[in-house]
């Protein structure tokens, strides 16, 4: 992408679709949809302690947290994986066009990214599989586009796969908190076009091998039934964890929750079980929301962690 670098002296632009990760025989591209600049640390996160800035202001600053100290860096992509038989794309991001009055920065957006999409050499009917973490705002939006009024699906050839506790919760508008309610009309505009024009699959995420080399485990707390992909090719493996963490910064914090977890005591325990498998089973771990490359490896020194990006 003909976009410089925003962030940082290390790592790529996060706008970059040209790096290619492997993972055995699987190769993984990172499709950017935008870039997060204006929280604040103490929003994201509200156990925030300003002290954290000292002790990790090395690799924080500039790459992951802005000059003034003041503003996290985060970002909202797809990850498009290519195994030997299948193109699979892990969360949609926003999407265009959506109605999102509660979230300005995701509203009515006019974003290039099909052209990303297809700057990785990936078109719409290519995509076998779009395999959806969660059903938040910022994971289904392009499920489905805009089409002559009506919302249809991005992907025409896709199996759309995502968690049945997550259709059960998201589906029922009384589920929602009265106060916001509005965010409802995400499932009407980007799940129920999907489910409607017979390309779900709603499964019951139990780790178990759903594709050659991909199981989907239970992680939720975040969201109501938030899942997990693993991928294991060649003798190596990696976790695309959703928002288990949404900033390297939980690496180092695993119990502060982001102020987006639905259920705090669960989202703790599941990030403790990502990290637990990051760092026991040496797997490389695709964020969906970190900056830099997104990409990373987390090791375990005493009773902590520690994050290193790839
Ligand atoms: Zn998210």
């Amino acid at each position: 992408m003909a976009r410089t670098r925003k962030y940082g002296q290390k790592g790529r632009s996060i706008m970059d679709t040209n790096h290619v990760y492997r993972v055995g025989e699987v190769t993984v591209t990172r499709v950017p949809e935008l870039i997060l600049d204006s929280n604040t640390p103490e929003y994201l996160y509200p156990q925030w302690d300003p002290s954290f800035i000292q002790e990790h202001e090395k690799w924080l600053v500039p790459g992951n947290m802005d000059k003034t100290r003041m503003h996290i860096f985060q970002s909202i992509y797809t990850w498009v994986l290519r195994t030997k038989q299948h193109t699979i794309l892990i969360d949609t991001g926003a999407g265009n066009d959506k109605e999102r009055i509660w979230m300005p920065r995701l509203n009515r957006l006019k974003s290039p990214y099909l052209k990303r999409l297809k700057a990785a050499d990936v078109t719409p009917a290519m995509v076998d599989y779009v395999i959806l973490t969660h059903l938040h705002v910022d994971h289904v939006g392009w499920n489905t586009q805009l089409v002559d009024g009506t919302w249809e699906p991005t992907f025409p050839n896709a199996t759309y796969v995502f968690s049945k506790s997550e259709k059960r919760h998201y589906s029922d508008p009384e589920n929602y908190p009265v106060n916001s309610r509005v965010k409802f009309i995400v499932y009407e505009d980007s799940v129920r076009p999907v489910i409607q024009a017979g390309q779900a699959e709603i499964i019951e995420p139990d780790g178990v091998e759903f594709l050659e080399g991909i199981s989907l485990y239970p992680v939720p707390g975040h969201s109501i039934g938030q899942m997990a992909v693993c991928l294991t090719s060649g003798g190596e493996e990696a976790l695309f964890g959703g928002d288990v963490m949404h900033h390297p910064i939980q690496v180092y914090r695993p119990e502060w929750n982001s102020v987006y977890c639905e259920d705090a005591q669960q989202a703790r325990v599941s990030r403790r079980w990502a990290l637990d498998y990051l760092a026991d089973r040496r797997a490389l771990f695709f964020s969906s929301h970190f900056a830099e490359t997104s990409v990373g490896r987390v090791t375990r020194t005493g009773d902590r962690f520690v994050w290193q990006f790839c």
